[in-house]
């Protein structure tokens, strides 16, 4: 894993911890992204070390969303 990608992960994790997120094992599917959920609420965050142009380097809903320990989605997957 690149510095950059730890770092990417790094920034995404503190953003989803600010918004009550308790993220999961990251994966990566490539050198360039990686991915994980919310244990809690099941929203997942992306990170992508090499963004197209007008793409976003951090981005999925557990970025931009609060997050809701639903008792339906406890237990769910991503
Ligand atoms: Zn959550």
């Amino acid at each position: 894993m690149t510095s950059k990608m730890r770092k990417l992960i790094e920034d995404a994790t503190k953003s989803a911890a600010f918004r009550g997120h308790k993220l999961g094992k990251w994966i990566s599917h490539d050198r360039n992204t990686a991915e994980t959920a919310c244990m809690k609420c099941g929203k997942w965050i992306q990170v992508e070390s090499n963004p197209a142009p007008n793409g976003i380097d951090i981005g999925g809903p557990a970025v931009a969303l609060n997050c809701m320990d639903n008792s339906q989605l406890k237990g769910g997957g991503l």
